[in-house]
């Protein structure tokens, strides 16, 4: 999921020594809040993290005058100290500021979250410490604290933390200017919300209970918004091909023009300070330290991705275009405005899944008891309730227990709220370390069921737990590690939404889905629902794949160049030709309103990049079966359990036996995976 992703790994970026993307923050002290009284809980809040924060200025005064000797014990030993607790508070805080019911500590939490953002940015251009830390001799040191090293030297050096005064104070400036221009971009895209007026008979198609929700104004109009809520059903079931088109012209230029500027600015930016830092290019600054390792290798992947998913990406068009010209005899192209329209007449009609039907197999609780007995079983784990205070009596919190031990604890809040965080992600709440703490995971979600048992989920909500399960599992399985950087999901950004798409997969295993998918008779989900849902999924992938492609190129190219030197529009309209196998829709500005572009700047490819791991992970369950415990056991000790502590290419092989490769994606998408080497 992108915001689940987006949030997991800005935690990892706030508190990792990942300097170049840090946030540079004013200086504001969280005690000077407003001069309203704030409820008891924000103020008990506020004064835990004003201590927290005089206990990391003490902290960052004392790593910056270690004395030599220069040790593992001396220099990373303290330094571990320091980044558990400033990962734990600004863990803490930033679960707080998106769930917490109560408004002021929300407030109070968010400007936590800026001051320990700010240290982290200290801690990462700090000379002296920098200095200690790459004195010490890691030679004959055990292979975990030497990643630990190299972890950690390479993020100050990617933080321009050896370049002279001057330059420091540059590269912090960029970085102020950069957070800001991101800080604008993003919300003129969330704030810009357009709206089309329709005559109630263009809302033909719709789902009743949506016409029912869209009271006919004054004028005898309807309004439909450019949100999520509108968008989704009026492209998918709206037969009016012209409210389609109108609302994506709108939808897709949202924040255009003033987004355009900024953009171009925020470009520049990043571009002057790749080049501070002595890179070619931004897309090359912030690859150094993925399994890509260079912008040149992220395109090659692209242009692999490409080649492979277009056969499938045109079969797909084939078919929507057989489709449309069953309505419209003279068609000879789809538009983008058809596609979902399309898709979703192709499943009803050929493949007869039907969403609105599946929803009764999957009443929530079932699915969550379903789900903890697939890891139970597939891990030689029990799941327990566990007995402790939470943030709201809709949360549900548990322990995990291997044998006698208790080995990690969880939160789960799932069901939507007033003020709550509205998309899906699993959230660090304490970084686990080896005979020293337990790891704590959130799993944020807005699915159905909070109050009635018998409250069903979508079939694609199910797959969005499964996913962050992934995520869960890898913090969880992954926190027994020494190290706080190499704890968990603190392992390369570019790999770490593989475990999760990989469990993704178990949503398709029959015997899965049938030990927990029974409607409220008492009947299991049919096999023939199954194997329908097995052959649809494949319909469609291509055309998914071609669309992400296409958005990894978008967001590279426009990194990978001096931004002086191409228009936005030329260039985005140049990728679309190429990468794109539908055309382009009139006045729509898509670079204007693509969010990815501040948070994921260069590395949007790290979505494909991640499932084509995912699936290649996910062929041994293939192979050797999908409830086979020794091979569970195996994949938890060889990729989960590390952590970072091994570069991710390497818990792959040790695996897989052999380097990953394209092969399992290809056959995902049924084309032949000859010619699909290794990812390079
Ligand atoms: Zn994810």
């Amino acid at each position: 999921m992108g915001m689940a992703f987006s949030r997991a790994l800005a935690l990892v970026l706030l508190t990792g020594l990942i300097g170049c993307a840090s946030p540079a923050s004013d200086d504001q002290s969280v005690a000077d809040g407003p001069e309203k009284t704030l409820s008891p809980e924000a103020q008990a809040f506020q004064e835990q993290c004003d201590d927290n924060i005089a206990r990391l200025e003490q902290g960052l005064v004392t790593l910056e005058n270690l004395a030599p000797p220069f040790t593992v014990d001396s220099v990373l030993n303290p330094l571990n100290d320091f980044q558990i607790l400033l990962y734990d508070s600004a863990s803490r805080t930033g679960l707080y500021e998106a769930v917490h019911p109560d408004a002021d500590l929300r407030d109070v939490a968010g400007k936590c979250t800026a001051a320990y953002s700010d240290i982290g940015t200290r801690l990462s251009l700090s000379r002296p410490l920098y200095e200690a830390v790459a004195a010490v001799d890691v030679g004959s040191a055990e292979p975990d604290t030497q990643r630990f090293h190299h972890v950690t030297l390479q993020g100050f050096r990617l933080s321009g933390v050896d370049r002279d005064k001057k330059t420091r104070e540059k590269i912090r400036a960029l970085n102020d200017r950069i957070t800001k221009l991101g800080q604008a971009f993003d919300k003129n895209i969330l704030e810009d919300v357009r709206y089309i007026e329709v005559s109630p008979q263009e809302l033909e198609g719709l789902p009743e209970d949506y016409i029912a929700g869209k009271p006919v104004g004054e004028n005898g109009k309807v309004r439909i918004s450019t949100r999520y809520v509108d968008t989704i059903p009026v492209y998918t079931y709206a037969h009016s091909d012209e409210l389609r088109r109108e609302l994506r012209q709108q939808d897709r230029s949202r924040a255009y023009p003033e987004n355009e500027q900024i953009l171009e600015d925020l470009l520049s930016a990043r571009h002057e300070l790749a080049q501070t830092l002595g890179f070619d290019t931004f897309a090359d600054l912030v690859t150094a330290d993925k399994m890509t390792g260079s912008a040149g290798r992220a395109q090659s992947f692209i242009d692999d991705f490409h080649d492979l998913v277009q056969p499938a990406a045109r079969r797909d068009l084939d078919r929507l275009l057989a489709e449309l010209k069953t309505l419209d005899p003279d068609a000879t192209q789809v538009e983008r405005w058809q596609a979902m329209f399309l898709e979703e007449r192709i499943r009803r009609e050929q493949y007869d899944v039907d969403a609105a039907k599946m929803r009764q197999y999957f009443p929530y609780r079932k699915v969550r008891d379903g789900l903890f007995d697939l890891v139970s079983h597939l891990f030689g784990v029990t799941i327990r309730p566990w007995d402790t205070d939470t943030w709201h009596p809709a949360v549900e919190a548990y322990e995990m227990y291997e044998g006698d031990k208790l080995i990690a604890r969880f939160y789960m809040d799932m069901h939507p709220r007033e003020g709550k965080y509205q998309h899906a992600a699993a959230f660090s709440t304490q970084v686990g370390i080896r005979d020293r703490q337990l790891p704590i995971s959130t799993l944020v979600c807005n699915f159905a069921g909070g109050n009635n048992p018998d409250d069903v989920m979508e079939f694609s909500e199910v797959r969005t737990f499964l996913h962050e399960f992934g995520h869960l599992l890898h913090a969880l399985f992954g926190g027994q590690q020494r190290w706080a950087a190499l704890s968990g999901i603190a392992t390369e950004w570019d790999f770490a939404e593989a475990p999760s798409q990989m469990l993704e997969e178990w949503m398709y295993d029959k015997a899965t889905l049938q030990s927990f998918a029974i409607n409220a008779e008492g009947e299991p989900i049919p096999d023939d629902l199954v194997e329908r849902l097995d052959a649809a999924r494949q319909f469609g992938e291509g055309l998914t794949g071609n669309l992400q492609i296409f958005y990894s190129a978008l967001s590279l190219t426009y990194h990978n160049q001096d931004p002086a030197t191409f228009d936005l529009m030329d260039r985005m309209l140049e990728l679309e030709a190429h990468y794109s196998p539908m055309p382009h829709q009139d006045d729509t500005y898509f670079y204007a309103n693509l969010g990815h572009l501040n948070g994921y700047s260069a590395i949007y490819y790290t979505y494909m990049w991640s499932k084509v791991i995912a699936l290649d992970l996910f062929s041994e369950f293939a192979e050797q079966g999908l409830r086979n415990r020794e091979l569970a056991q195996r994949y938890r000790k060889a990729i989960l359990e590390p952590g970072g502590s091994k570069p991710a290419a390497t818990l792959i092989e040790d695996f897989l036996g052999r380097p990953y490769s394209m092969a399992a994606f290809a056959r995902s998408l049924g084309v032949s995976p000859a010619g699909a080497g290794p990812v390079e």
